[in-house]
């Protein structure tokens, strides 16, 4: 079931892992419903991934007995904001509100606990619907200057010091057993959300990652210290993006292998591997910082700190491009999307956790809509990346799913250390 002893082969080195499983929950599909701690206990994952803060959402709580529908127009926290900790910070964040949602996330993290499961804090940061409001500049703004509210710009000190403050707070507060940090890195122009008159037809992959290339001032005097000529890579992106037209591309994920191709194609490869050297350079620095900040709110307490990201490099979104040997020198473990990632990205992932002294690669994978085969083909891409060297299964999500999709997700748990 959730913890189980597994020894990898000889080929992939030794030692001992326990294998590790949750699931991904919100705060207010707990609170408010006495069954609900104990009904994900019995699915057999040993932690929950609570989101304590997180982007505007829209979401189903199909079993809870108060609500059906809970809505958050922009993104939020699920506790009360410490008022001094923020007090004269440029950018803050805004307290999620509504019945059984208000101050959510302690409640839920000690229920969970009761019925015997570790939590992970789950900390959504660049992606911040609304966050930012009247301060438009340090939201991420593409070539022809359109802001994105949805984005914070990286790049900015006050986004920065905004990211590591709040998820320093979390920690300190709370004390989670872990933590899993979604966008601690370049958010873009992919976004879900109500109302989208953008659909994948229009523009590539490529496209869209052009579209996620910021300009903001602070982006500018990055690029200009890297050896980029500013005026010129707006223009290269700009007509790319003008000439769009009649030259589709691969319209899946921006991070997928045609993707970057046509990426290359467009800017030149010595100006895409410039834009993504600079671009991957400001998503360490934030990551650091935010890094730092968890660790010194832990005091030393064992917590264990995970990333979500993404095999591509230049790959944006809530799962962040990174070089895995970077991003393990300060995190405890990477999580990965699967399918979006493949058990070649897991492996040398896992290859680099191995070399590293307690470092851990998992997966994310999304249980809703899987119901059609009975999990058959998610049951097989787990045991591929478990093959490949993930010794965590995170399942996307027992407050969502349907009482099929629970079963599914049982059968993914119990069957991922067998
Ligand atoms: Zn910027």
């Amino acid at each position: 079931m959730g913890t189980v002893e597994w020894t990898p082969s000889p080929a992939d080195g030794t030692g001992t892992f326990v294998m590790r499983t949750s699931t991904a929950l919100y705060p207010f599909d707990v609170v408010g419903d006495p069954e609900a701690a104990g009904a994900v206990a019995a699915l057999g994952v040993g932690e929950v991934s609570l989101a304590a803060s997180y982007h505007a959402v829209r979401a189903v709580t199909p079993r809870h007995p108060r609500h059906r529908i809970v809505t958050a127009q922009r993104s939020a926290v699920y506790y009360a904001p410490d008022a001094p900790t923020w007090s004269g910070r440029y950018l803050q964040p805004s307290r999620a509100e509504g019945k059984g949602v208000r101050d959510s996330f302690g409640p839920a993290l000690d229920e969970l606990r009761a019925a015997g499961l570790g939590v992970n804090a789950w900390v959504v940061l660049a992606h911040c619907c609304g966050t930012g409001g009247e301060q438009a500049a340090s939201h991420v703004t593409n070539a022809f200057g359109d802001s994105y509210p949805w984005a914070l710009c990286i790049a900015r000190p006050e986004v920065v010091e905004y990211a590591a403050t709040l998820a320093g707070e979390i920690v300190g507060r709370f004390a989670p057993d872990g933590v899993e940090l979604e966008a601690c890195g370049w958010y873009g122009f992919d976004h879900l959300s109500a109302h989208d008159k953008v659909h994948a037809e229009q523009l590539s992959a490529a496209e869209r990652y052009l579209l996620s290339v910021c300009f903001c001032e602070a982006c500018a005097g990055l690029y200009r210290a890297g050896g980029i000529d500013l005026r010129h890579l707006r223009e290269v992106v700009t007509g790319s993006l003008r000439d769009g037209d009649g030259r589709p591309g691969p319209n899946g994920s921006i991070g997928s292998v045609g993707a970057e191709d046509e990426i290359r194609e467009r800017l030149g490869g010595d100006l895409a591997d410039a834009l993504l050297g600079v671009r991957l350079a400001a998503a360490d620095r934030m990551r650091r910082a935010v890094v730092s900040a968890v660790r010194a709110a832990a005091r030393g307490r064992s917590m264990f700190l995970w990333l979500h990201a993404q095999g591509a490099r230049h790959g944006v979104g809530g799962n962040v491009g990174v070089d895995p040997s970077e991003a393990l020198a300060d995190v405890d473990g990477l999580l990965y999307g699967v399918p979006a990632d493949s058990p070649a990205v897991i492996a040398e992932a896992a290859s680099v956790a191995l070399e590293l002294s307690g470092r851990r690669v998992g997966i994310v994978v999304d249980v809703l809509g899987a119901k059609d085969d009975g999990g058959a083909r998610l049951a097989e891409m787990v045991g591929d990346a478990r093959d490949a060297g993930a010794t965590d299964l995170h399942l996307y999500h027992a407050g969502l799913a349907s009482a099929e999709g629970r079963r599914i997700l049982a059968g993914l748990v119990d069957g991922f250390g067998s």
